[in-house]
């Protein structure tokens, strides 16, 4: 999966934007907040504690990963990294 050709990041709206080869895509911050695909967050998922996210919570910083990027939220998480196919598919759903 080839990165995005551009990445920017809008605290305002809370809309992370992703150039694809074929469009561009945005996320908001609290979807992802919500997607983050690490394992204290996927099994808190498993329990049904999704509803925890607040709509307010902005990514705060971007870490390049090379296959993708880690995300630190403003409520301190930042224990995701998301691989370019994951948030790829989260813009395709
Ligand atoms: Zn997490």
């Amino acid at each position: 999966m080839n990165a995005p050709q551009a990445l920017r990041n809008m605290r305002g709206p809370g809309q992370l934007v992703l150039q694809w080869q074929d469009g561009e895509h945005s996320l908001s911050h609290a979807r992802l907040r919500g997607a983050c695909p690490c394992s204290q967050c996927r099994a808190a998922r498993l329990q049904g504690n999704i509803s925890l996210v607040r709509d307010d919570v902005r990514v705060v910083h971007i870490q390049p990963q090379g296959y993708g990027v880690q995300l630190v939220f403003s409520d301190g998480h930042e224990r995701g990294i998301y691989p370019w196919v994951y948030l790829r598919d989260l813009s395709a759903r």
